[in-house]
């Protein structure tokens, strides 16, 4: 069976990947999130097991130790991880997986699976990123005022991605990223495995 492809999302916090990742997996089958390790403290609305596993920095090491992560970074200043049998086990059964990930870690997981659909979320603009920032209400202002500076960095980031998507328009950048999937699913060597060769041809060979 044809492996699932993995994909990975990353952008400056605030551009809006949990809420385009979250669009994507309720519009389109066969594709799960991988949800992360993190040291970071839940904020409201979120839950364990959810939207991350959160553990104490104790654990996350142990973890590090015993390699149970595919990747794992320090972003600010807490520890993310993703799980490795998590995501293999996925990948096997031939499902897409999907990644929410900073740059570090998309870097990683694209070293050690070359064939990785890396995807970079842009906001329209620097204020449009602030004001979505601010208006999530998660960062004090010290906070906020490092994420904005980090953005500038991170957005320099975004040449080494295969797609970007910019998340103006909440419905169109949801089909942008479904439009990305189904467009990995329907390359040549995957529709084929997925049908078999019902019809008579020569391969040429190239
Ligand atoms: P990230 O996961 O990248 O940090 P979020 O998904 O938490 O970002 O989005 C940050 C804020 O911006 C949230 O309050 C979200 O509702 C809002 N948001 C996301 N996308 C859009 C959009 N296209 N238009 C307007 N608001 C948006
Ligand atoms: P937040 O704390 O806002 O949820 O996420 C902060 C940053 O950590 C985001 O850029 C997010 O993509 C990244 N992140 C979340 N999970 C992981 C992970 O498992 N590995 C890495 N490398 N980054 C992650």
């Amino acid at each position: 069976m044809e492996q699932g492809n993995l994909f990975v999302i990353s952008a400056p916090s605030g551009a809006g990947k949990t809420t385009l990742c979250r669009r994507l997996l309720e519009q389109i089958f066969g594709i799960s999130f991988s949800i992360s390790y993190t040291t970071r403290n839940p904020r409201e609305g979120e839950f364990n097991g959810i939207d991350y596993h959160f553990v104490t920095q104790e654990r996350f090491k142990e973890m590090v130790s015993a390699d149970s992560f595919l990747e794992w970074a320090r972003v600010y200043d807490n520890f993310y991880g993703t799980s490795k049998p998590e995501v293999l086990s996925r990948l096997e059964l031939g499902e897409d997986v999907l990644l929410d990930i900073d740059v570090q870690g998309a870097r990683q997981v694209r070293r050690l699976f070359p064939g990785t659909i890396l995807i970079f979320l842009l906001p329209p603009s620097w204020s449009v990123l602030e004001a979505r920032l601010r208006g999530r209400g998660s960062e004090d202002s010290s906070r906020l005022k490092l994420r904005m500076a980090n953005a500038k960095s991170e957005l320099e980031a975004v040449h080494e991605y295969d797609f970007a998507v910019i998340n103006d328009d909440l419905l169109r950048a949801t089909e942008d990223l479904k439009s990305i999937v189904i467009a990995q699913r329907c390359r040549t060597p995957r529709t084929l495995a997925r049908q078999g060769l019902w019809f008579p041809t020569q391969k040429v060979n190239q």
